[in-house]
C-alpha cells in the first residue's frame, strides 16, 4: 500500500515515509492511495488481540516484515495493558456494550496508538536509513501528551515535546504530565486552548526554515498527533476485535451489523470506525458524540463547517475542539478521493473560517454518520444514570456518548447493537465521576487527587495502577509559554 496527501494525489509515499514524515509536505494529511483491503473476518473470530492485529495491521505495512509487526505488536501490548483482552468489552444491557480502551498505562484510549507508533516509527525510519534523532512534537488536550511521553521515554533515536493547553486539561491530567521521567521529554504549558497549541505545532512541522535547521543538528520532526497514519492504523484493530468478540460470544450473528458510538474530538477514533467499515467490517451507524463545543454535530446536520463560534471548557476536556484535523481524511474519502476539493475546504477554514460541503457529500455522510451532543449537566446525569442502571462506572467522555446514544435511540427507535467507546478510565476524571455519584457535602475538602481513593471506597473498585502515587511523584517540568513563544521554547530545547 502507498500513500498520498489529502490535498494532491499524484504523488505517492511508502508506508515508512509516510509514518516518519506525519504530515504531507503540502501540509495535507496522509491517505492509503490503494483500494481498501478486505479483511476476512471469520477466521479471526477465535483469534486474541495479537493475531487480529496483525492481520489488519499487514495490509498497509507491505514492507514490514511479519517479523517487524509482531514484535512492534508485543512490545506495544505485551505488558503494559492491565487486561489480557488489551481492549475488553463489558456487557451494559442486551445489545448495549462498553468497549474499554483504558487498561493502558496511561489509562486512556491513547495508550492503544502511542504504544505502538514509536516502535513503528523506529522500524520505518531505519528502512529509510534515516540516523536522524525523531523530535516529537505534540499538542495535547490531555491524553494524548501523557501517552505519548508513556510510548517514547526513553526509546533510543527519539526526543519528544509535549505542548498542553494551560487552562484546558483535568489536574489529573496535568499531574500525570509534569511528572513525567525520562531523558529525552520536555513539557510546557501553553497559555490559550487546544487549538491554539495544535496550530502553533502544526506551523512548526510545516516550517522549511525550521526544518533546516533542524537537519544541520542532525534532528528531524514526527508527529505523534492522530494525524499521523500511524496512530490510525491500531486505532482500527479494536473495531475489528470488538465486533469479533461479539460474534465468537454469541451476541451477533454472521454478517450483522453493530453501531458505534465515539466521543469525538480531533476526529481520529471515529474514523478508524470508518476505516475499518471500509475493509469489510459491518457497521450500520457511526455515532459521533461531541459536547458543548458540537461543531461537529453542526457540521453533520448542516453540512456546514464553522469554526468561528465560542469555546467552551467542559468536563469532557479531550473533545473541548473546534478544528477536527482528521475530517479532512473523511472529507477526501467520501468526495471520491478529490485533493483539489479538499484542498479548497481547507483553504476556505484557515481564511474564512468556515466551510460548506455539496449536497452529495452530505448525503454520503449521512448514510452511515449520525451526530448529536451532551452538555455538562447531561454528562454529570449519565454518569449518575449510568451507575444507577448497570452498576457501571464511565467517565466523562464515555458518559457524553452514552448520553448521545440514548437521544439516537429516542430520535430513530433503532434497535441494532451497539458499541460505546469508553475513552477513558473513570478514575482518571475522577473530580467529575465524583460530583455525578455523590452529594457536594462528601467530595468537600477533598483535592483533585484526593477525589480517587474517595471514588474506589465509594465504589469499591481499584484506582489504576499507573494513577495510584500520582500525588507523591515530584514535578520534573515547570514551563509555561504563549503561543508565539513555542518556537523558541523548541529551539531552545534542541540547542538549536
Ligand atoms: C482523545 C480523546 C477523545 C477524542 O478522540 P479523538 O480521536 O480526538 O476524536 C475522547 N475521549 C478521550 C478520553 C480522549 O482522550
Amino acid at each position: 500500500m502507498d500513500y498520498c496527501s489529502t490535498r494532491e494525489g499524484n504523488k505517492l509515499f511508502t508506508a515508512a515515509e509516510t509514518i516518519s514524515m506525519g504530515l504531507a509536505p503540502d501540509g495535507g494529511l496522509f491517505v492509503p492511495a490503494g483500494p481498501w483491503p478486505q479483511i476476512s473476518l471469520d477466521n479471526l473470530i477465535d483469534k486474541g488481540y495479537f493475531e487480529r492485529a496483525a492481520a489488519v495491521i499487514s495490509p498497509f505495512l507491505e514492507r514490514f516484515s511479519a517479523a517487524e509487526i509482531n514484535s512492534s505488536l508485543q512490545k506495544a501490548y505485551g505488558t503494559g495493558f492491565s487486561h489480557r483482552g488489551i481492549a475488553p468489552l463489558h456487557l451494559l444491557a442486551k445489545g448495549l456494550f462498553s468497549l474499554e480502551l483504558w487498561h493502558g498505562p496511561t489509562s486512556a484510549f491513547k495508550d492503544l496508538a502511542l504504544q505502538f507508533l514509536p516502535h513503528l516509527l523506529r522500524k520505518a525510519k531505519e528502512k529509510r536509513g534515516d540516523g536522524s534523532t525523531a523530535v516529537i512534537l505534540t499538542a495535547t488536550s490531555g491524553d494524548t501528551g501523557k501517552a505519548a511521553l508513556a510510548g517514547f521515554c526513553d526509546l533510543p533515536g527519539t526526543k519528544v515535546i509535549v505542548f498542553y493547553p494551560l487552562e484546558g486539561v483535568s489536574e489529573i491530567q496535568r499531574r500525570q504530565m509534569i511528572t513525567q521521567k525520562g531523558k529525552n521529554v520536555h513539557v510546557v504549558a501553553v497559555r490559550g486552548n487546544f487549538d491554539h497549541a495544535q496550530a502553533g505545532v502544526k506551523e512548526m512541522l510545516t516550517d522549511g526554515a525550521l526544518a533546516g535547521r533542524m537537519a544541520a543538528g542532525g534532528l528531524k520532526f514526527s508527529s505523534a498527533n492522530s494525524i499521523n497514519w500511524g496512530r490510525l492504523l491500531p486505532q482500527m484493530v479494536y473495531y475489528f476485535s470488538a465486533y469479533l468478540d461479539l460474534r465468537r460470544d454469541g451476541h451477533i450473528e454472521p454478517g450483522e451489523r453493530v453501531n458505534f458510538v465515539v466521543p469525538t474530538g480531533n476526529f481520529g477514533n471515529i474514523l478508524a470506525g470508518f476505516y475499518a467499515s471500509l475493509m469489510g467490517l459491518p457497521v450500520h451507524r457511526l455515532i459521533c458524540a461531541a459536547n458543548r463545543n458540537h461543531v461537529l454535530t453542526d457540521f453533520f446536520r448542516e453540512g456546514c463547517y464553522n469554526r468561528k463560534r465560542p469555546f467552551y471548557r467542559t468536563l469532557s476536556p479531550s473533545m473541548d475542539i473546534l478544528v477536527s484535523s482528521n475530517l479532512e481524511r473523511l472529507l477526501f474519502e467520501l468526495s471520491d478521493r478529490d485533493p483539489a476539493k479538499v484542498g479548497s475546504w481547507m483553504q476556505a477554514l484557515r481564511e474564512r473560517g468556515f466551510y460548506q460541503i455539496d449536497p452529495a457529500l452530505r448525503r454520503a455522510l449521512a448514510a452511515i454518520f449520525w451526530s448529536d451532543y451532551a452538555d455538562d449537566e447531561e454528562t454529570v446525569a449519565a454518569i449518575s444514570k449510568s451507575y444507577r442502571q448497570y452498576r457501571y462506572l464511565i467517565d466523562p467522555h464515555t458518559a457524553v456518548a452514552l448520553s448521545v446514544y440514548e437521544k439516537y435511540r429516542a430520535a430513530t427507535g433503532d434497535q441494532t447493537a451497539t458499541v460505546i467507546a469508553s475513552t477513558a478510565s473513570p478514575f482518571k476524571f475522577a473530580e467529575s465521576v465524583v460530583r455525578a455519584l455523590l452529594p457536594p457535602e462528601r467530595a468537600a475538602g477533598h483535592s483533585a487527587l484526593g477525589m480517587m481513593p474517595l471514588l474506589a471506597e465509594t465504589t469499591g473498585l481499584d484506582i489504576p495502577a499507573p494513577l495510584v502515587d500520582l500525588d507523591l511523584q515530584p514535578v520534573r517540568h515547570t514551563g509555561v509559554v504563549d503561543r508565539p513563544g513555542m518556537r523558541e521554547e523548541v529551539l531552545g530545547y534542541l540547542d538549536l
